[in-house]
């Protein structure tokens, strides 16, 4: 073993016995070779610290989108960013169309339903959209929002409209590969807590030009949100985007950040979640998917059914490859933040 090779293994030591990984410890973990045998042995130890904090237990989350949209907000890395090019009208699925797939979603066993529009969709469409997609729902199924930044009058009506959490993240990049600035991002997660909902981040979208230090700012300001899960997620490229010629990191490198957020969130947090779904991912710490259907920001198709979204039964079976059992039921993750 190199000495390089023996810190990875002293400080997945650390965070296993329940020990908080500093910046530069993480800086560290996040700068090793994904393909070194202690790099495995970091892989390892995420799962087993995953599979003990859901007691084995797995999850897959149902994303639906309500719309696509040329979105002003011109994230570098989204196929809806005007600046893109991919969707140059607005488009809606219709309401009725909506609700049918977030019932089909619940039927097909999603553990919760993720409600997801454009920066810029109408907040007043997207409760009364919701309100009907919630009145179709179990009383007991989990409904989530993912939308734009909002504050605590606007989280509270997401809380009586029926949605239990949000997901919201400050995304890799944040302020230069998008035009909204972190501490925005920052805000919609205190709203959020202040109006009663939970939250779900990640860190996303990472792609080969982020530095270890990134990541740890990115993992770090999640950790101290005190989230039911973080993880990872790579970014899909978007053809002719800006970060196209960036390229896109490999499932390997994502199964091995997905373990390195793992061990930095440590072993309390319910839920870690990598995207788009896949095996070495569930493998290396990863517990929760998403199933995706209508619109995707990493689609440029406007149904992402018939692109790069997987469905439910597809998820389930990926985790169960890789020996989890799939909750039956309400999400559990979401109910577990601290
Ligand atoms: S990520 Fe959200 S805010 Fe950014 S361009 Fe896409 S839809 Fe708009």
């Amino acid at each position: 073993m190199t000495k390089q090779e023996n810190k990875i293994i002293d400080l997945v030591k650390k965070a296993s016995d329940g020990g908080l990984l500093d910046r530069e410890e993480l800086i560290f973990l996040f700068s090793a070779d994904p393909h070194l045998p202690a790099a495995g042995y970091l892989r390892a130890a995420a799962d087993r610290m995953t599979r003990a904090a859901c007691g084995g237990e797995a999850e897959v989350h149902a994303q639906i989108g309500l719309n696509t949209a040329p979105c002003p907000r011109n994230c570098r890395f989204c196929a809806f960013a005007a600046v893109n090019r991919i969707f140059r009208e607005s488009s809606e699925i219709p309401v009725e169309a909506v609700a049918e797939m977030a019932s089909r979603a619940e039927a097909d066993g999603a553990n919760a339903i993720f409600i997801m529009a454009t920066a810029d969709y109408p907040f007043g469409r997207y409760l009364e959209t919701t309100q009907e997609i919630r009145s179709r729902l179990r009383p007991e199924t989990v409904m989530i929002a993912n939308v734009g930044d909002f504050e605590v009058g606007e989280g509270r009506r997401l809380k009586e409209t029926g949605f239990s959490g949000i997901y919201h993240a400050v995304r890799m990049g944040e302020g230069k590969q998008t035009t909204i600035p972190p501490e925005s991002r920052l805000a919609t997660f205190r709203a959020a807590e202040e109006s009663g909902l939970l939250l779900g981040t990640c860190v996303e979208p990472v792609g080969p030009e982020h530095t270890p230090e990134e990541l740890v700012e990115k993992t770090l300001i999640g950790r101290e949100a005190s989230p039911c899960y973080s993880g990872t997620a790579r970014r899909i490229t978007i053809p002719g985007s800006s970060l196209a010629e960036q390229g896109m990191i490999s499932e390997f490198t994502m199964a091995y950040q997905v373990a390195v957020v793992r061990l930095a969130m440590g072993p309390r947090v319910r839920g870690n979640c990598t995207h788009e779904p896949n095996l070495l991912g569930a493998a290396s710490g990863a517990n929760l998917f998403w199933a995706e259907v209508g619109a995707n920001p990493r689609d440029t198709r406007a149904e992402t059914a018939e692109g790069r979204g997987l469905g439910v039964a597809a998820c389930r079976k990926i985790l169960e490859e890789a020996d989890y059992r799939v909750l039956e039921g309400p999400s559990r993750i979401y109910g577990s933040q601290k």
